[in-house]
């Protein structure tokens, strides 16, 4: 039986790619780019469940998805268990596309994504650069590659390649144990926007940049 080591799970986010998506963060990132706002998501090992379960977990928004982006993380830590993933992510949600975002460069995750062929629309390729600039749609910094790999994935991604990225936006997503997570692409001055604007009404904005045993980009009051 195929394990995946998951960090969440979450329908829908809207900030990842077109249309209302599931979005998958896998757990384990051996890159570790500085600047890395998703540091909680570093650690290999924690979040292991059977490929089995998590598809039962989010078997009640694959009909609704229009696209599901994997996360993480990075995904290619995991290359057995992403394609296993694909493949029934692919049989069980219709015409959604599947974006795919990896912090390699696309030259080392070749012959995976070759194995993967038909299985990834779209995929983002390269680590995160704090320093570089931060101007296109879906990227954090400029170096990171856009890579349309199907005719859905041009269709859906093709016009994005070089597209500036708009008015920025994040998803707001709620937890049991009261955290609240933000998902998408902060533009930096606006995370220091944020938590300046935090502060002043005695709340706090963390990173986990800013420590290492709490979830990564919650709003703590
Ligand atoms: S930005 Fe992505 S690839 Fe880079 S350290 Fe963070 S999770 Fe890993």
């Amino acid at each position: 039986m195929t394990s995946i080591a998951i960090s969440r799970v979450h329908f829908p986010v809207t900030t990842l790619g077109p249309g209302r998506r599931l979005g998958l963060w896998m757990q384990g990132c051996s890159i570790r780019c500085h600047g890395c706002i998703s540091a909680d998501t570093w650690a290999a090992g924690r979040g292991v469940v059977a490929l089995e379960e998590l598809l039962q977990q989010i078997a009640p928004w694959l009909d609704q998805a229009e696209g599901i982006t994997i996360s993480g993380g990075e995904p290619f830590d995991q290359p057995d268990a992403l394609a296993a993933l694909l493949i029934e992510l692919r049989a069980r949600s219709g015409d959604a596309d599947i974006l795919v975002y990896s912090g390699h460069p696309f030259v080392k995750i070749a012959d995976h994504v070759e194995r993967m062929a038909g299985q990834i629309d779209a995929l983002i390729t390269d680590p995160y650069l704090v320093d570089a600039p931060q101007t296109l749609a879906l990227r954090g910094s400029d170096n990171q590659r856009l890579h349309c790999l199907t005719q859905l994935g041009e269709a859906r991604f093709g016009s994005m390649r070089d597209v500036l990225a708009g008015q920025p936006a994040l998803d707001v997503m709620f937890d049991d144990d009261g955290s609240i997570w933000l998902a998408g692409i902060p533009r930096r001055e606006d995370w220091a926007r944020l938590q300046h604007r935090l502060a002043g009404l005695s709340a706090k904005l963390t990173t986990t940049m800013d420590t290492s045993h709490r979830a990564g980009r919650s709003v703590e009051t």
